[in-house]
């Protein structure tokens, strides 16, 4: 933990005014899952004073994930893809805050906040230690139920060469920065006229993962510098231009459909995507990435999009995990030796999925069915015990476990853009779409899926007047 003065330490007051004792559910993360289950709860407990809620994010708004590649090509405006978790809020308290350190024993939540300006770490001299604690304050939560939806980070698998240079794409920051950097390379190609080599490493794009994500990624990426050079960097050649996409395994969209997979795959090299298949990417310096065959692309654009695992946060609790270290719970989402009190769910999960005997995959789909069924859950759970204490019943866990909802959702569907409008997807594991009519779909779907009206009509302004007018080059954050 880091050293902080303890005139910084507080413990924020969970009893509302109104009742001596309320129930305190804290939900931890305000992804996909977090905020599900924070609508569920309010949505039951809008005027009940003995329910508190709590949300704590270290960000304060809710991204779209699933649009993060067009923030990319610059298709949809950075915005219009975030919503305030505050305007989620009706009932529940909202916290800015990293969640630093979770105590199941004790039921209570270390969180810490920077006071002030930021440091400009690396760049400026960190402060010292005594200095350092003025930036930040932490926190303690207690709780009655703890939602745990933390999500999932980048998984390097330890090569930290790797992750030094690799461009990621997981947060909006990621889609910024990554895009900013595309229209560099454009400009500084675009000066390179008499070295060839040095154009032509700076006009490779490599991309790592043929999952959803590498798959989405290399078409918003070759859809844009394509397109952007042909409007407006005359002086490159096309020919200079290589966009490639390393894939593990000889398949991409595994999880999708091998048939689908392999239309992606057609389409994407008709639209000038290379593939490498059946390798991996083992290291990378600044212009270059080295293949586990010993290979090595010259480039300046490497994009990590090759797995997903968890932070220490998660990892460390004391509870049990998977391989992943994700947090193994049962049927219910409940955390085990903490059941009817911990619930985990979405990216951080590991929940047994009855159909298959693995576990369920890590979806914004899974991750918003999954928060219903933790919020009825808890709902469940409060008004047994509600009841329980008026009727004088015992045998509490018995009752609580007769009612409690289970998880068993089956995908209806799985769909993803490859650019060009063009998509794949397959719905209800039999029907197989793909061409213009699986992007339409996909477009429709996701759209009708944000989660406001005002996100909805901006987004739909972003791609009507993309139909209309040349991309935006401006390197603007
Ligand atoms: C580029 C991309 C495209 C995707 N496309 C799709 C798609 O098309 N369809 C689909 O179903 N899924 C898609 N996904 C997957 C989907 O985004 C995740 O499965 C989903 O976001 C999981 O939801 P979650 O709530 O578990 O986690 P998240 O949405 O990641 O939310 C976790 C939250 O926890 C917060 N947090 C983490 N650690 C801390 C901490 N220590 N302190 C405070 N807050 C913390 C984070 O800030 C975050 O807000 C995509 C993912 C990416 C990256």
């Amino acid at each position: 933990m880091s050293k902080v003065n303890m005139e910084n330490q507080h413990n924020i007051p969970q009893q509302s005014p109104s009742t001596l004792n309320p129930k305190h559910i804290v939900i931890l993360g305000g992804g996909f899952a977090g905020i599900g289950v924070l609508k569920k709860l309010q949505k039951e407990f809008d005027n009940d004073a003995s329910v508190d809620i709590t949300l704590v994010d270290k960000g304060n708004f809710l991204l779209f994930t699933p649009m993060l590649p067009e923030i990319v090509s610059g298709m949809i405006e950075t915005r219009h893809i975030v919503t305030p978790v505050r305007s989620f809020c009706k009932k529940a308290k909202f916290f800015e805050a990293d969640v630093d350190l979770i105590d199941l024993k004790n039921r209570e939540v270390n969180l810490k906040h920077s006071i002030g300006k930021q440091p400009k770490y690396p760049q400026q001299q960190p402060p010292k230690q005594q200095q350092q604690s003025d930036y930040l304050h932490k926190h303690t939560l207690k709780y009655d139920y703890l939602v745990l939806a933390l999500g999932s980070e980048n998984n390097f698998f330890g090569n930290s060469d790797v992750e030094e240079n690799a461009f990621t794409l997981k947060t909006i920051n990621d889609g910024i920065v990554l895009r900013n950097h595309l229209i560099k390379i454009l400009e500084q190609a675009n000066l390179e006229q008499d070295n060839h080599d040095l154009r032509k490493r700076l006009l490779t794009f490599v991309v790592v993962g043929g999952g959803f994500s590498g798959v989405e990624t290399v078409g918003a990426v070759n859809d844009f510098v394509r397109q952007t050079i042909t409007q407006y960097y005359k002086n490159i050649y096309m020919s200079d231009v290589r966009v490639i996409l390393v894939s593990a395994t000889d398949q991409i969209l595994e999880q999708i459909d091998e048939e689908l997979g392999k239309f992606a795959l057609e389409k994407l090299k008709e639209n000038g995507v290379e593939f490498i298949m059946n390798s991996k990417v083992k290291g990378a310096s600044k212009d270059k990435a080295i293949l586990d065959n010993d290979t090595e692309i010259p480039c300046y654009s490497l994009i990590w999009t090759a797995g997903v695992t968890q932070n220490k946060l998660i990892a460390e609790l004391e509870c049990e995990h998977d391989k992943g270290h994700r947090i193994v719970t049962n049927e219910y989402l409940e955390v085990k030796n903490y059941e009817d009190v911990v619930y985990a769910l979405g990216d951080c999960a590991s929940i047994p999925d009855p159909h298959t005997g693995k576990s369920y995959p890590p979806t914004a789909q899974h991750a918003i069915r999954q928060a219903d069924v933790a919020a009825k859950n808890i709902i469940l759970s409060i008004k047994a015990n509600k009841m329980k204490k008026g009727m004088g019943i015992v045998d509490e866990n018995n009752m609580v476990r007769t009612t409690k909802k289970k998880f068993d959702y089956k995908t209806k569907g799985m769909m993803a853009q490859i650019g060009k409008r063009t998509g794949v997807a397959i719905l209800f594991g039999k029907l197989k779409l793909h061409g213009f009519i699986a992007w339409w779909l996909w477009r429709s779907y996701y759209l009708a899926n944000l989660p406001t009206v005002k996100k909805k009509l901006k987004v739909m302004g972003d791609w009507t007047l993309d139909l209309f007018f040349k991309p935006d080059v401006s390197q603007v954050q």
